[in-house]
């Protein structure tokens, strides 16, 4: 407990919304039986709640489960097998955030495509692409664009300043996720049982409060915006303990600093000029409709999956069991591979390779850890 209260810029906070969760959590396991179950919907919050020993120091008071939001770990293996088979094309600069780079293929990775001669690049943002592309004429430079609501205003700049410059050199492959879908088939499966969801920070700061009026108006799911901070995130669950206990389906915007009700206006209006929603596939999960936004029609020049031709064929069948962890139905020590063949530094599945991966997660900060 010292640990956490010692990362917490309000020690004294931090200990009260320990205790009073967990009275909390008693007063429910009293009247239910069962120990509250929220869902963490983000990555960057499974890190935190992990890094932090949060997670560890509600055991057997409340149940967190890991959610679909680690955008590495829902990349379907055929876009990854694409991706690979993508790079290999002459005269191509492949540019990717880090984490893409050691998620396995059916054959290999992109680090292990890039170690064989091709041109590979690992990069901190889209626009250190444009400025490859720019000094790279000769070249195609790719872009593979990977991400939630957090990251899609990033990408549809990065559209708007590669038309604005008229560059004919530069693409993106995007593999783009949507939060409202995925969270609409996981409430319908009812294969994990929820009380409540802790939502994400950052795609809130983009969707708003508003966007998550489905989840009370139509499941019925209480649902608390957290920041990543510890007292945030203890902040978080003791707010959605006490709707549970009220029995109040309410959406309460706990990061209040930066997540407005209508969301960031400018940032969704460059998401609609330049993307539109399509069908995309998520691992484990399968295709979802209208769960992904790619480039318009008007923008196909911008587009890699227009501009060049890849075919995969049926991805290599793994014991991995990322597609359970990320629906929640599976924890990552239920993976027999987990720390034994599966490890950070030889990872089998993406969850072990991301930094917002539950299996890595749990292999630095718990179980192994
Ligand atoms: Fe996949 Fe490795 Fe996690 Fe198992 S431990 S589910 S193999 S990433």
């Amino acid at each position: 407990m010292r640990e956490i209260l010692e990362q917490c810029s309000d020690p004294v906070l931090g200990r009260k919304l320990l205790d009073r969760i967990r009275k909390l959590a008693e007063e429910y396991k009293d009247r239910t039986g069962r120990e509250p179950a929220f869902m963490e919907v983000c990555g960057s919050h499974t890190m935190a709640l992990a890094r932090t020993g949060i997670k560890a120091l509600l055991r057997g008071h409340v149940k967190l489960i890991s959610g679909p939001g680690c955008p590495v770990c829902v990349t379907d293996q055929k876009d990854i097998d694409a991706m690979i088979q993508l790079a290999d094309g002459d005269g191509r600069i492949l540019c990717t955030f880090g984490d893409m780079m050691r998620v396995p293929g059916s054959r290999r990775s992109l680090m292990e495509a890039k170690a064989e001669g091709a041109d590979i690049r690992p990069v901190y943002s889209p626009d250190d692409a444009l400025k490859i592309a720019a000094g790279n004429p000769d070249k195609e430079v790719i872009f593979l664009g990977i991400g939630f609501e957090t990251t899609i205003p990033v990408l549809a700049a990065t559209l708007k300043a590669a038309e604005e410059r008229g560059m004919d050199n530069f693409s993106m492959w995007m593999t783009t996720k949507l939060v409202e879908p995925v969270l609409r088939v996981l409430l319908e499966s009812k294969e994990v049982r929820l009380d409540g969801l802790i939502l994400p920070g950052h795609v809130s700061i983009v969707i708003g409060r508003k966007g998550y009026r489905y989840l009370t108006e139509e499941y019925g799911m209480p649902g608390v915006i957290s920041g990543f901070e510890p007292v945030q995130i203890l902040a978080g669950i003791h707010r959605l303990l006490e709707l549970v206990l009220a029995g109040r389906a309410e959406i309460v915007n706990e990061y209040s600093g930066v997540v407005r009700e209508e969301g960031n206006i400018r940032a969704q209006q460059l998401m609609e000029r330049y993307l539109e929603p399509v069908d995309e596939a998520w691992r484990g999960i399968g295709v979802i409709p209208k769960s992904g936004l790619d480039i318009r029609p008007e923008y196909a020049h911008l587009n890699a999956k227009r501009r060049f031709s890849v075919k995969v064929g049926e991805p290599r069948k793994t014991k991995c069991r990322c597609g359970e962890i990320i629906r929640g139905v599976a924890t990552p020590p239920e993976c027999p591979l987990f720390g034994k063949a599966c490890t950070p530094a030889r990872p089998i599945g993406p969850c072990m390779v991301s930094s917002e991966g539950s299996c890595a997660a749990h292999y630095h900060y718990m179980e192994a850890g």
